[in-house]
């Protein structure tokens, strides 16, 4: 009886408890006056089986109160653990935002010349590992203080913004790169792409750039906003370094703007 009872401590309410135990407690001293003749048996009987009925109650009651107060803090790490779970997916999102911020031209949106810097260098390492080419082409858009003097500074974000989206829209591979290389300034990086398709690329965005129609009538250039680019392709694994590519690119630009609205290859 006391090791059942005590079994089932944990698993009812004291009041439960009670109930069992008390029926249990008076029929066992309706038994014990009915069939003990003893009265100092009796009377030891009745006092153990009672000081076992309060014992019994009182473990009852510290472990029923222990269980809920057990089951309250599971509850409470569960939730925590739960909100801990939301607060990492939501630092995770917010970390992943402020990658992409980072790296994008705010301007522009396309990505910024910390991520050209970034880019270029693994490309060229990666392009040097598995022997492939690497064009870059600079762009730069032609007499373009000429239009910020006369079109006002607003009227020239938005042709910048306009000439970056007409050179996204030129590239079709998803490793090709487009980046805001400086104020009116960009770079393409385009992997494994050799000489005469890089130029025959440079020469779709420069179409493109003038089919905006952008009316710039202080261009000695054109009727339309028009932009120069110079073009380099190598092999990384057979150049000295990736400062003299960007270089030479950047001479190709330079020999493109004596007549603008042009492309020049190394
Ligand atoms: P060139 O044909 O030789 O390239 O002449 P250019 O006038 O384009 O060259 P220059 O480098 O003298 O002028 C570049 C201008 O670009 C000057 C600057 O005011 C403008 N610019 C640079 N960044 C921004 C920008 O974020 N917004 C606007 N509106 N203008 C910018
Ligand atoms: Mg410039
Ligand atoms: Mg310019």
């Amino acid at each position: 009886m006391a090791t059942v009872a005590v079994s089932v401590i944990p698993y009812y309410k004291p009041v439960t408890m009670l109930l069992i135990y008390l029926p249990v407690h008076i029929i066992f001293m309706a038994f014990m006056l009915r069939f003990q003749k003893s009265n100092y048996v009796q009377y030891a009987n009745n006092l153990n089986s009672s000081t076992f009925l309060m014992i019994s109650l009182a473990i009852s009651y510290m472990r029923y109160k222990k269980q809920i107060e057990d089951f309250k803090n599971r509850k409470i790490i569960q939730e925590k653990n739960e909100e801990l779970k939301r607060v990492n997916k939501e630092l995770e999102e917010a970390n992943h935002k402020l990658d992409i911020l980072s790296q994008t031209d705010s301007l522009t949106r396309v990505f910024n010349r910390f991520a050209f810097d970034k880019a270029i260098e693994a490309e060229w390492n990666r392009c040097k590992r598995y022997s492939m080419p690497l064009s870059l082409i600079i762009v730069d858009v032609d007499f373009f203080k000429a239009y910020n003097d006369n079109y006002g500074h607003q009227a020239g974000d938005v042709c910048i913004r306009r000439i970056a989206e007409a050179l996204s829209s030129c590239l079709e591979r998803p490793t090709d790169f487009v980046a805001r290389y400086g104020g009116e300034e960009f770079g393409v990086l385009l992997p494994g792409i050799e000489k005469e398709e890089a130029y025959l690329l440079s020469e779709r965005m420069r179409k493109k750039v003038e089919e905006l129609s952008i009316p710039h009538e202080h261009s000695a250039a054109s009727r339309w906003v028009t932009i120069s680019m110079g073009v380099n392709t190598a092999f990384p694994s057979l150049e000295p370094s990736l400062e003299g590519f960007i270089r030479a690119a950047d001479m190709a630009l330079y020999k493109a703007k004596e007549m603008r609205n042009t492309t020049v290859t190394v």
